[in-house]
This record gives C-alpha cells, structure tokens and sequence, in this order.
C-alpha cells in the first residue's frame, strides 16, 4: 500500500518551534497609519488600578511568521475538507462551501443580539422561517432553536416534560426509560435533569425488548429516549407499540434525531407519535463539527408541552414583522444567551434551501445507500452483527481479527497510516470489538471503495504480519498515545524545558 500521499505525510516530522517561541521583542504582525490626533491619555478613560502594568505576555510575530503559523495548524488538523471521516453517529458529511458565504454576510455577520428588533428584522425573520422548516421536516408543533448541542436538546426537553408532569399534580414520574443502545448523552442528560435512567435492554434483532419495555413502564415512567434509526443504524420495527405503551402509562416519548441522514423526507417524529425530538443541526444539517465549529441542537414538539419552551421566543406579528416575545409565564426559562448559536442557522437554512424537499429526500436515500454498500462489502471480512439492511450507518465487529490476536483499536490505528479518520469503535456497547461506521451521502463510490479496501487489507495484515497493525500506526507524527493517562492527567500547559528555564 502506498504511504507516500495523503494528509499525515503533510504534517510535520518532529515538532516546530511554538508561536512564543518565535516571539522577538517589539515585532508586529500589523501596520497602522500614524495618528492624525493627539494619543488619549489612557488614565482619562480607565481607572488606574485596571491599567496594566506590564506587557501582556503574548508573542510578538511578524505578519508573515503569523500567516505561517496558523497554515502549519491547519495543516495538522485532520477534517472533512482533509479526507475521508466513517465516525459513526457523528455525520460528518460535506460542510458547503455557500454556506459559509451567506454566514459571512455583513447584515448577518455583523448584527448584535442587544440590538432593537426593529433592526434586527432579517435576522429575526431567519430564526422564524428557520422554526417553520424544522416543524415541516420533523412534524412538530413548535421549535425552540435555542439549545447550543444535541446533548443541551435532549435536556432542554426533559425539563420541559418535568415541567409538564409537575403542572399535572403529577410528582411521582422521576424515571426516564434509556435503550442500552444509546448515546451516552441520553441517560447523562436524564440524571442532570434529575430523573434517574432506566436501562431497556436490545433484543437479538439489535431492537428495543418490547416485552422488557413493558416490565419497566408504570406510574413512575417520566418518558422514553428512542433513538431512531438506532445506533447500530438499524430502524425501530415496534415504534408505533411502543408508543402506545409508553403513552398508556402516562408517561412521554422523546426523539433522538441528531442523526437525521435516514429519515428525512421521509417519515417524521411527530408523525409515528413522539412528543419531542432534537435535531443536531451540525450533523444532519452541514454545519462544521468536530473542532470545526459550535453545534447547535433545536429541539420540535408537540403543542402540550410548548408552553414550557425557552424563551425567549421569536413571534411574527399581524403586519409580518418579527418580535422577540419574553413574555413566556410557562417557560423552563432561557437555556442559551440570545437566540442560540445563530451562525449555524443560517447555514443550516443555508443548506436546507439549497436542497429544498426533494434533494433532503435524496439525502436520505443516498446516504442509506452508501451505508449499505460498505456494509455488504464488509461482511465477508468482518462479523456482521446483525444482517438486516441498514440505515444511514452499521456495526461490524472485529471479533475474528480478535482471534488472531489482533483488536479494533488496532486497525483503527492502522487507518491512520493510510490518511482515514477512524469509525467509531467500542460502540455501542453491546457489539462486541465494535465499529461502527457512517459514510454519508457527500462521498463518492470511489472514496468508499478506497476506504472498504483498505479496510480488508488490514484484516489480511492482521492474519499475515500483525506486528504492522499492532505497532501502528508508523506515519504520524506521534505514536500510540495513552489515551487513559491523557484523560485522567492531562497536560495542559506548554512545558519546553528551555521556556521553562528562560524565565
Ligand atoms: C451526536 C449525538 C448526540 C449528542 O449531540 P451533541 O451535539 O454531541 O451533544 C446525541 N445522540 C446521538 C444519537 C448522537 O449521535
């Protein structure tokens, strides 16, 4: 396999010195004119005791060594725009370019959230259309686009169902049913919203346990997180039973919708019975995401619980214009400052417009698609967990690669010798040496076919000369790290021995 090309041998062999390190006193990276005016006297405008008394210790640089500092950064990130990223659950599809484009716009770019509504109108008007679209593609009844993450969704929501219950008299539900498929923000978000997570378990078909599901709904049942298709990527036969139970014992069904790529267009949340759902707009919806940018999670749901939205709220008034209403009695209250993180609106409505119905519905079957054809042509090197089409993402394992001694956390080391972003691995938690792999619609046959193929000949180096897979990977510009030690001792301080001594 040729090692020559690709992102990693772009990087840097060793370490170039740091931006301080580059530092030389009085050089600057900017040129301004002399002053026409004579220089205010600082002390006129700030307090003495707010003045600094020495120079901020940032690094002085010229303009050029600055440019070439930020290039060799970017140049060690790996992203969507380097190559090829399967992280399964995480959709990390093409970012367009035009979205960016219309984000950078100065009307939008360069507006204050302090500022009146009057002057805001555009703006205004591109949260409410932004809502509009939300509840066509997820059937709901009201959107608040203010939760900053999926995981802030799901929260948001759960409270709203607290807030819900307790204005029913009814203080006994503190249980939140989980499938142990989940994301593990699911039951995280259950406690910190003070419910306690209930594990269902899967069955053999990789689904929710119907009958198990039964044996644990009751008076306490506050609601169900169903993510759907799952995380195994396989969709919930049973949604419309389970719904039914759910909803007989009082409690709420909720949607995990951050992965959108299978469905849209499609079928919608609110339409199989759901109560509330959150979207993660930098999944399915183009915004840039791992390092790339900030997220942002809207959640829809039914009108029986959207008074208890955020606020505030952004209202269209009876001549068309736009209100920013904080007059919400109901209202959870604010979970985000200003309306959210406004920048990914307009990239994901960016997006939204230019693929209009039909090309969201494209989306959905190509990306499903894709998926598929990985999966299939997987399966005879890899166990296949579960057999049955999949949605826009799948699971194999690595448990015959296992045998020879070689694990998942192996190959998807070796992947990186060869310029790919490994898939998920270890999860779910109930596949054993688990991968769990998501194309996307935005790659091309041949990128798949790439990656598949690489894929298979690390299966075949595991069972030729495992020292390879092992070792790997041999091409970056460190080693195997030990991820373990960085979690719980991480290093957060630069320490070059030299800085350290010139001080
Ligand atoms: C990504 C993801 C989440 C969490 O979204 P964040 O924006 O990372 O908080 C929740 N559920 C599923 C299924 C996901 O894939």
């Amino acid at each position: 396999m040729d090692l020559s090309k690709g992102w990693v041998n772009t990087m840097l062999k060793g370490s170039s010195p740091l931006i301080f390190e580059r530092s030389i006193e009085d050089r600057f990276a900017y040129s301004l004119p002399d002053l026409e005016v004579e220089k205010a006297d600082i002390s006129t405008i700030i307090d003495d005791k707010f003045v600094r008394k020495t120079k901020a210790e940032l690094p002085e640089i010229s303009e050029l060594d600055l440019m070439r500092h930020y290039t060799e950064l970017s140049n060690k990130n790996y992203g969507v725009d380097s190559g090829f990223y399967p992280l399964g659950s995480c959709t990390m599809k093409y970012n367009p370019k035009i979205n960016e484009k219309v984000a950078r716009m100065p009307g939008f770019a360069l507006s204050h959230p302090l500022q009146s509504d009057k002057t805001i109108q555009g703006s205004l008007e591109i949260v409410y259309d932004m809502q509009e679209h939300l509840k066509e593609i997820t059937g709901m009844d009201e959107i608040t686009l203010q939760p900053a993450a999926g995981a802030q969704g799901e929260w948001t929501a759960l409270m709203m169902i607290k807030a819900f219950h307790e204005d029913n008299g009814d203080f006994n539900r503190t249980k939140v049913i989980v499938p142990d498929s989940a994301h593990g923000t699911n039951p995280a978000s259950a406690v910190v919203a003070g419910f306690e997570a209930v594990t269902v378990k899967s069955n053999d078909k990789g689904l929710v346990d119907i009958e198990h599901l039964k044996s644990l709904v009751g008076d306490d049942t506050a609601a169900i997180m169903l993510t759907n298709p799952n995380t195994l990527g396989l969709f919930e036969e049973d949604i419309l039973e389970m719904r039914d139970i759910v909803h007989e014992a009082g409690g709420k069904l909720y949607y995990d919708g951050a992965n959108l790529n299978a469905i849209m267009a499609k079928v919608r949340p609110g339409d199989m019975g759901f109560d509330a759902v959150h979207l993660n707009l930098h999944k399915t919806f183009t915004g840039p995401h791992g390092g790339g940018g900030p997220g942002s999670g809207p959640i829809g749901v039914k009108s029986e619980l959207a008074k208890y939205l955020p606020k505030p709220i952004v209202v269209k008034n009876e001549d068309d214009s736009y209100k920013v209403e904080h007059d919400v009695p109901k209202s959870i209250g604010r979970v985000k400052p200003f309306f959210g993180n406004f920048g990914i609106f307009l990239r994901a409505y960016t997006y939204i417009r230019t693929m209009g119905p039909d090309g969201l519905k494209e989306v959905s079957e190509i990306a499903v698609l894709n998926a598929n054809y990985m999966m299939r042509r997987l399966e005879g090197t890899f166990e296949l967990p579960y057999k049955q089409h999949c949605k826009h993402e799948f699971v194999i394992s690595g448990s015959r690669q296992k045998k020879m001694g070689v694990r998942t956390l192996d190959m998807a080391k070796r992947l990186l010798d060869f310029g790919y972003h490994p898939p998920t691995i270890y999860f779910p938690l109930n596949v054993e040496e688990c991968m769990m792999i998501e194309p996307t619609e935005t790659e091309s046959k041949e990128t798949l076919d790439g990656f598949v193929d690489t894929l298979i000949g690390i299966s075949k180096e595991a069972e030729e000369d495992p020292d390879i897979v092992l070792e790997a990977p041999h091409t970056t510009v460190v080693g195997r790290l030990d991820e373990t030690q960085a979690a719980r001792k991480p290093v957060l301080r630069f320490q070059r021995d030299d800085i350290v001594e010139e001080k």
